[in-house]
């Protein structure tokens, strides 16, 4: 009997340093085989490595700078190379441990943009990162807001093979051309109150979706804290939209995260 994978969760937030065994136990409890867990920016890398130690085989690492940075909880701006470099030493130190780069991406949403140069320096870290990714032969952990298109487009100019998108925002005809590039689609919780997720589920084959939860985002209620256990939310929402069975959708989706991050395999036992 298979369980299920969290392609992206970021454990690491504040929100969980309350109670974060208990929220490790529920999500063991609730099926969770595997909790990827992404980094937005470098001072979170050595809490998600410490993380990832507490819980081998469990919690597996991502790290990569996200396309927004904050400046302040209330002020937000895009990223720019200097973000990266300071990320690089410590993606270098841990580079044998991690199952994937990310969190990266593109987000073009109005308010962090306010020019075409902030545009361009997100697609550069984008790039750099992708570069890394092959030459560390690892996947990339994907956002893209307001910049479907852009980003996938980006990705397949890179060359890059081994992609998730994870709650992809675009439309579902942009998110074709991403399935014929290889690339898989993680779907949230909040998809029980997105139309747009729905639509996309709807066309996506199942060979391309995996599961997410994005915690502490995304959860099945706006502004309630989303756990990993609600992943279960994510596969009984997509098995009634596609009518297969939930464990068909737990065996699929799991299948195909460990397609994409191969680095689970040996520490999963089936
Ligand atoms: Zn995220």
């Amino acid at each position: 009997m298979f369980g299920f994978i969290d392609c992206h969760c970021h454990i690491s937030a504040g929100d969980f340093d309350k109670d974060i065994d208990e929220v490790i136990e529920n999500s063991q409890k609730a099926g969770l085989l595997a909790l990827i867990a992404v980094a937005e920016h470098v001072g979170e890398f050595d809490k998600i490595i410490a993380l990832s130690q507490r819980s081998p085989g469990f919690i597996f690492p991502c790290l990569g700078v996200h396309p927004v940075q904050d400046v302040s909880p209330e002020q937000q701006r895009g990223v720019v190379l200097q973000d990266l470099d300071a990320a690089l030493p410590i993606i270098e130190k841990y580079k044998d441990h991690l199952v994937a780069i990310g969190e990266v991406g593109l987000d073009f949403t109005p308010r962090y943009i306010s020019s075409e140069t902030d545009k361009e320096s997100q697609r550069q870290v984008l790039i750099r990162q992708a570069q890394i990714a092959k030459e560390l032969d690892l996947p990339l952990n994907v956002h893209s807001r307001s910049a479907g298109r852009p980003t996938i487009h980006l990705l397949k100019e890179q060359g890059v093979e081994k992609a998730l998108l994870h709650a992809f925002d675009g439309k579902p005809s942009v998110a074709m051309e991403g399935v014929k590039a290889g690339y898989f689609f993680s779907i949230p919780p909040s998809i029980i109150r997105s139309e747009q997720k729905q639509k996309l589920v709807k066309q996506l084959p199942l060979e391309n979706i995996c599961l997410e939860t994005d915690s502490p985002a995304l959860g099945p209620e706006k502004q309630v804290r989303n756990e990993p256990k609600n992943i279960s939310i994510s596969a009984e929402y997509i098995s009634k939209i596609k009518g297969v069975s939930l464990e068909k959708v737990i065996e699929v989706t799991t299948q195909n995260a460990l397609r994409l991050f191969p680095k689970l395999q040996s520490a999963i036992r089936r």
